[in-house]
């Protein structure tokens, strides 16, 4: 018995908290906080200046997060990969880069440079990363009808194409907003982005993106505050093996992409904000039955959109609100 008062005590606690908070929630809508910027992986230190690396290693298709900090800063730069990639500045913050490991890059160590440029002159990191292989999976599809017409090199290479044309402008500041990126739609993630795939027993290809259950007709939803670079409505017009699609720039390159739509509720040009909802999830394209299809690209590569999510990312207001 003397182990229930308190118990007793407790969770009249309990009640009395969720009353207050219940109270709270009739004053004012719960404002999302961005979630604290986690701990790096390595801190680094010259001539004043601190580089923050949050990755101990890069998988293959993976993404890498470089913060750097110190007085005098007016542009950073970093050199990985073959890419010239620049920092920007987050408001009250720090100077930010994302590197990329290419799904192509063999697993090894390569050098990453990194040179900010201040009042001073200029000061140069000299790192190396590794790159993890990214244990893609392997699978097998047969595709008929239509879908099975898109099986075809001609048709990977307009698609790449047209990713490239779209990618090739892009809004230099992030614009991503405070919240950072959220999965399209609620459904299981099915197939893994980067997956070795055999379509129809001898066509060989990669799966650049990841695919989620989802009925046909499903609300896909932007998965973060950006612009919509494409919406490409027609059928196997343009957009090909990727049927009615929506490409959406973040800024800073970084780009997503939504496949296979059956509606499309956005035009180029638009702004739109995290969560609101750009189409219909459906079977168009190269597919092989009702699903979402989607992509992330930074640096003009595909990335694996999942671990982009898990990333931490610091937030940016888009360009509207900014300074206001
Ligand atoms: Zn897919």
């Amino acid at each position: 018995m003397r182990h229930l008062l308190p118990l007793r005590c407790l969770s009249a606690l309990l009640i009395g908290v969720s009353m207050l908070a219940a109270a709270a929630a009739q004053d004012a809508a719960p404002v999302p906080q961005p979630a604290p910027r986690p701990m790096p992986s390595s801190v680094h230190r010259d001539a004043g200046l601190q580089l923050e690396l949050y990755f101990p290693a890069l998988k293959q298709g993976g993404v890498g997060l470089l913060r750097l900090s110190g007085g005098g800063i007016l542009s950073a730069r970093a050199d990985f990969l073959g890419k010239d990639i620049s920092f920007f500045h987050a408001p009250g913050d720090a100077w930010y880069g994302l590197i990329a490991a290419s799904i192509d890059a063999a697993p090894g160590e390569y050098p990453l440079t990194v040179l900010a440029t201040r009042d001073a002159g200029a000061t140069r990191f000299e790192r190396r990363v590794e790159v993890q292989s990214g244990n893609f999976i392997v699978q097998d599809f047969a595709l008929g009808g239509s879908a099975g017409q898109l099986v075809s090199q001609a048709a990977e290479r307009e698609a790449v194409a047209l990713i490239r044309a779209i990618t090739a402008e892009y809004q230099a500041q992030p614009q991503w907003g405070a919240q950072g990126f959220a999965l399209p739609l609620a459904g299981a993630l099915t197939s893994p982005f980067g997956a070795i795939r055999t379509l129809n027993e001898d066509f060989s290809t990669r799966h650049m993106g990841w695919d989620q259950n989802a009925p046909e007709g499903s609300p896909v939803r932007a998965m973060a505050a950006g612009i919509v670079a494409a919406a490409e409505a027609a059928p196997a017009a343009r957009a090909g093996i990727y049927g009615k699609f929506v490409m959406l720039d973040h800024g800073y390159t970084v780009f997503s992409s939504y496949a296979h739509l059956s509606e499309i509720f956005a035009r180029a040009g638009q702004r739109v904000e995290s969560g609101q909802v750009i189409g219909l999830s459906g079977n168009t394209g190269r597919s092989s039955g009702p699903h979402l299809h989607w992509e992330v690209l930074l640096h003009g590569e595909r990335v694996d959109g999942v671990a982009f999510l898990k990333q931490w990312l610091p937030p940016m207001p888009a360009a509207e609100s900014a300074g206001g």
